[in-house]
């Protein structure tokens, strides 16, 4: 029995409902009964048809959210170059050897793709012209007796709060995972005055610990 699929604002069709990416495929969403809403079907890429699969959790809100994790830790070395670089920068670089020139060729289109899909918001959900209950996303994230919905809310709220570099920030919560999130805010303040130099080398030294550790 094939799922209903969602309907599709004209400017988005043919596009992944998870990243935005053109895509041609589809991923059924088997709903459980605490999900808030029906079982539907969404056009989906494959890379994030496949992850989808692997967690469908309680919603396919929720689904979103492990898609975009995942995604968020795939691209991570992707993401970090906007921290480590701008893209004047990266332009007047002067590489001598060819991986790095080819490096610098593709490195800030790749950022901005991994930034987009990343970044996607979707389109609400609707089934022949009704929208679906809006079941909340279940993105909560908790850190210091402090519930937020999301890690991103939690960034953007100690980015205010302790008048922190907000990319910056969030870079290192990319790169350590929001388990971290304690270390991050501490590693953050420790560089309140430092130059955006000084933090790019933050960002590279914690994505060489990583590469290291796994
Ligand atoms: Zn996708």
């Amino acid at each position: 029995m094939s799922l209903p699929l969602v309907d599709i604002p004209f400017e988005v069709r043919h596009h992944c409902w998870f990243c935005g990416e053109p895509c041609n495929l589809q991923f059924d969403y088997h709903a459980p009964t605490h999900a808030g809403h029906p079982s539907l079907s969404v056009p989906a890429c494959k890379e994030c048809r496949d992850l989808a699969k692997i967690q469908p959790l309680t919603s396919l809100y929720e689904c979103r959210t492990a898609v975009k994790d995942a995604l968020m830790r795939r691209y991570v070395k992707h993401l970090a170059i906007g921290l480590n670089w701008t893209k004047e920068e990266l332009e007047q670089a002067d590489f001598t050897c060819k991986t790095l020139q080819s490096f610098q060729r593709s490195a800030w289109f790749m950022y901005e793709i991994a930034k987009d899909r990343i970044n996607f918001a979707g389109w609400p959900l609707v089934l022949d012209g009704v929208p679906l209950a809006q079941t909340l996303p279940d993105t909560r994230f908790s850190f210091d007796g402090i519930n937020f919905s999301s890690v991103f809310a939690a960034i953007e709220h100690y980015g205010k709060a302790m008048a922190l570099d907000k990319s910056f920030l969030s870079g290192i919560v990319a790169i350590i995972g929001k388990q971290r999130f304690g270390y991050a805010i501490r590693l953050a303040r420790l560089h309140l005055v430092s130059d955006a130099a000084t933090k790019r080398q933050v960002i590279r030294e914690l994505l060489q610990d990583q590469s290291t550790a796994s």
